[in-house]
């Protein structure tokens, strides 16, 4: 995976999460709800966006719908 050369600016980041019981977010690419289910350990991908140097808001996806957006934004880290 290539790293592209560290900022100082903030930008927009990827971090993957377990999807809590209770989770109500709507993904933004398949626009269905996160959802969790008690027997699949899913994971989401929740990107915080910034935009222009400042934070603006939060996105959520399901890990594999991130996948087929192509990492918007960047890849996801633990
Ligand atoms: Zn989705």
């Amino acid at each position: 995976m290539a790293k592209s050369a560290t900022k100082t600016k903030w930008k927009s980041r990827a971090v993957t999460r377990l999807i809590e019981a209770g989770e109500m977010s709507e993904c933004s690419h398949c626009t269905e709800r996160v959802k969790f289910r008690a027997r699949e350990r899913n994971h989401q991908v929740i990107c915080n966006v910034y935009i222009g140097g400042s934070w603006d808001h939060v996105e959520h996806f399901h890990a594999l719908c991130y996948e087929e957006a192509s990492f918007p934004f960047g890849e996801p880290l633990d």
